[in-house]
């Protein structure tokens, strides 16, 4: 089987169980757990902020970096395809009692003017204010884009200018880092919080770290524990973290080749199902044109190929360390030849 529905499908390597088991560890919830204070500093620094805090998902990372910079009855502004939006089960309202309102994007990618044209912040006595804008780098249902560097910071700016927040779901910042050469503290710098994820593309098992202020994480943790995410010996879980920061960021650059010889096989049998030019990352979004995603999956899978069928016409596949260049190009002549 190829595997290619996520990059959350990984299985730790044998030197990343390694050094899992040699990892010092002790009590995280009374701070005395060094390896996850170790990948909380590193992190932290790498992109460019004070503090970190790991946390069990990304989806509560991005929980606790919007709530503290969101009141309740406030709203945060994000794309229309944005994970916080679709994927985190209205944790944000079900949870923390805020809501959301969405931009319309083309591929999830930053339009400046749209998010000015819909933000309203110190909106009085009859309307919602927005408290903070969200963004995604790189964008995971927009299949894997990257965020031009230019217009993050023009929508900093412009959060500056209207006295809002500003958070970034950073879960594949690693993918935009490799594949611009952006340093991570330049990205990170940007934002007032930042989550990132190393049970993606970088292969750990479990983990997200929020960055942002001192003072900011120290909030967050009191809502972590409120929220029952305070952990113990997490150690054993940050040291696969830190591996993966040692070995798996510059070898993302595979993962990126492997999508682009995906893309390739499926485009040279079925050229209007992809749109070869726009795969960026590790992420490929299939139009199945006339056939049903779910149909298309389904027989992909009969053909030894795991997909997702993400809406009724979108296919989308994910590489990762588990899948080599070749296993991809032949995924893709499967896909092609199904969507051909
Ligand atoms: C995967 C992902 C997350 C977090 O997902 P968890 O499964 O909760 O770890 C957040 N944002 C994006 C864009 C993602 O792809």
């Amino acid at each position: 089987m190829i595997d290619l529905r996520s990059d959350t499908v990984t299985v730790p390597t044998p030197a990343m169980r390694e050094s899992m088991l040699a990892a010092p560890v002790g009590d995280d919830v009374y701070g005395e757990d060094p390896t996850v204070i170790a990948l909380e500093q590193r992190t932290a620094e790498l992109l460019g902020h004070e503090a970190g805090l790991f946390c069990s998902t990304g989806s509560l990372a991005n929980l606790l970096g919007v709530r503290l910079l969101v009141e309740p009855g406030q709203e945060v502004v994000c794309d229309v395809g944005a994970h916080i939006a679709r994927a985190e089960m209205g944790a944000h309202a079900a949870v923390h009692g805020l809501t959301m309102r969405t931009v319309p994007s083309v591929a999830g990618l930053v339009d400046v003017d749209a998010y000015a044209g819909v933000v309203a912040p110190n909106a009085g006595p009859y309307l919602v204010s927005t408290a903070a804008v969200a963004v995604e780098n790189t964008h995971n249902f927009g299949g894997g884009t990257v965020q031009s560097y230019d217009r993050l910071v023009a929508l900093g700016e412009l959060c500056r200018a209207e006295g809002l927040s500003y958070h970034l779901d950073g879960a594949r910042l690693w993918n935009a880092h490799v594949a611009t050469g952006v340093s991570l503290s330049a990205y990170g710098s940007l934002f007032d919080t930042v989550s990132v994820c190393f049970s993606k593309g970088l292969g750990a098992p479990v983990g997200s770290v929020l960055v942002s202020s001192a003072a900011r994480i120290a909030q967050a943790r009191i809502w972590r524990k409120r929220l029952g995410g305070g952990w113990r010996q997490a150690g054993i879980l940050a040291a696969g973290a830190l591996h993966a920061l040692d070995h798996h960021v510059d070898r993302l650059v595979e993962d990126h080749a492997a999508a682009a010889a995906f893309a390739a096989a499926v485009g040279e049998a079925a050229p209007t199902a992809v749109d070869v030019a726009a795969v960026q990352t590790n992420i490929v979004v299939l139009n199945t044109g006339d056939l049903p995603a779910a149909q298309v999956a389904a027989a992909a899978k009969d053909q030894g190929v795991w997909v997702s069928a993400l809406g009724p016409r979108m296919v989308r596949a994910v590489t990762h360390l588990d899948v080599t260049v070749d296993e991809a190009r032949t995924a893709g002549g499967i896909l092609g030849r199904l969507l051909g």
